[in-house]
């Protein structure tokens, strides 16, 4: 997946005002002087410690030290990482959000490439049926399921078919990986 360019991060983040954005999921938000404050979505609380600030278009919970910009408002309450939240607030604004690379980037088609087979592996890993045994084996060597996600390991049967499907590979493409993993090893 392509990285989203810091200029369009940048541009989402000038057109969500964060009270806009905060007063869209707390419709209790209201003005308390030159602030915003409501009761705390992160925390219960029956008195308002929840602030949004305009000037700063940062929020902050002087309840649970909860605290950030609208992307991390985004992120906590909708429970989605970075990218996520920059998406749903760019779709809602309607801002686009361009590839980062050109198509003819080489070193970007590669690095895709990378992402796609691992992506490919993991979800055989995943899988119920064919990747249960691996995840049994794996477990009786003391590796967890937590371990496989935070290492991104993946499962190496059945290559054919399947690698490729759905995914644009070029044969000059795969055969530089060929050279880099051997360059590697
Ligand atoms: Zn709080």
């Amino acid at each position: 997946m392509a990285m989203i360019p810091k200029e369009t991060i940048e541009e989402i983040r000038s057109r969500c005002n964060v009270v806009e954005v905060v007063g869209s999921y707390l419709p209790q938000l209201r003005r308390r002087g030159s602030t915003f404050k409501c009761n705390c979505p992160f925390h219960q609380e029956k008195t308002p410690s929840f602030s949004v600030d305009p000037n700063n278009q940062l929020f902050y919970c002087f309840g649970c030290q909860t605290g950030g910009d609208v992307f991390k408002f985004v992120m906590l309450y909708e429970k989605v990482d970075f990218r996520e939240a920059l998406e749903m607030l760019a779709r809602r604004w309607g801002v686009p959000i361009p590839e980062s690379r050109p198509r003819d980037d080489k070193i970007g088609r590669l690095i895709e490439m990378n992402r796609a087979a691992e992506a490919f592996f993991r979800g055989r890993m995943a899988d119920a049926n064919v990747g249960r045994q691996c995840r049994d084996y794996l477990e009786g060597r003391g590796i967890g399921d937590e371990t496989i996600e935070k290492l991104g390991i993946g499962y190496g049967i059945s290559l054919n078919p399947g690698l490729g499907v759905g995914i644009d590979f070029q044969a000059e493409d795969v055969a530089q990986i060929a050279q880099m993993s051997e360059k590697i090893h």
